[in-house]
């Protein structure tokens, strides 16, 4: 079930603040994401190949779709056609292959680099370490790498009620972003992309400098996994 009335005052009150809003849809059915169109929303996020590539072929063609989850270099070519932003990447492998299926579809394919900032070993992303030496791989061969656009950082906060540990993580996060920019992507107007928040933590995000959030249960009702 749809939350109308939610999403009405969430995506009025982000506009204020120049947050774009993410409507994470995973595992609800088209239905409930035409009805959000409906109301104006654009941008959908989805972190199944399959499900993302079903969804997008019954779903209006402008609909601006963010692949939020771990992405496997071999199941890159089934989205590089369509999909708007590509929120998880994790290693130069998978830049080097989503740069490779963009050249194929003639088109620039925007990117995140996903950043590990929670203090929990099921979150995917890159240590501070593994981003520099990303970025050292990405400068050697950028002449090759034209067909990717890398627009800023993702990360997820620790699942905890622990409000000070999620504002320190995502502090951290915004650092990484500023020190990206600053050392590689000055003038650089596409790297102005800080993807941070999701239901339970939206409003610490956006304090602490996101612009731009991912917002699932919070519009769509809790997930069940089951059907
Ligand atoms: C599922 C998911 C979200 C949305 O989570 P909610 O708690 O439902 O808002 C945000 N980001 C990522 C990466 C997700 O996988």
């Amino acid at each position: 079930m749809v939350n109308t009335e939610v999403w009405t005052s969430l995506a009025t009150s982000l506009a204020q603040k120049n947050v774009t809003l993410v409507a994470v849809s995973k595992t609800k059915p088209v239905a409930d994401i035409q009805e959000l169109y409906d109301l104006g929303q654009r941008d959908f996020g989805e972190n199944y190949v399959q499900e993302l590539v079903e969804k997008q072929a019954v779903l209006p063609q402008d609909i601006r779709w963010h692949y939020i989850g771990h992405l496997q270099s071999n199941k890159v070519k089934f989205i590089a056609p369509f999909v708007h932003l590509v929120h998880a990447v994790d290693s130069f492998k998978l830049l080097q292959e989503i740069n490779k299926q963009a050249e194929k579809n003639n088109r620039i394919i925007n990117v995140l680099l996903q950043v590990f900032i929670a203090d929990e070993e099921t979150k995917f992303g890159l240590s501070n370490k593994e981003v520099i030496e990303l970025m050292d791989y990405y400068e050697a061969q950028k002449d090759e790498l034209r067909n990717v656009h890398i627009c800023g950082v993702m990360g997820m906060a620790t699942n905890t009620e622990d409000e000070q540990q999620v504002r320190a993580e995502f502090d951290q996060l915004f650092a990484v972003f500023t020190n990206l920019k600053q050392s590689y992507f000055l003038g650089k107007a596409y790297f102005n992309t800080c993807s941070m928040g999701m239901s339970s933590d939206y409003d610490i995000a956006i304090d602490a400098g996101s612009n731009m959030v991912r917002i699932g249960s919070m519009l769509f009702g809790a997930r069940s996994y089951n059907n």
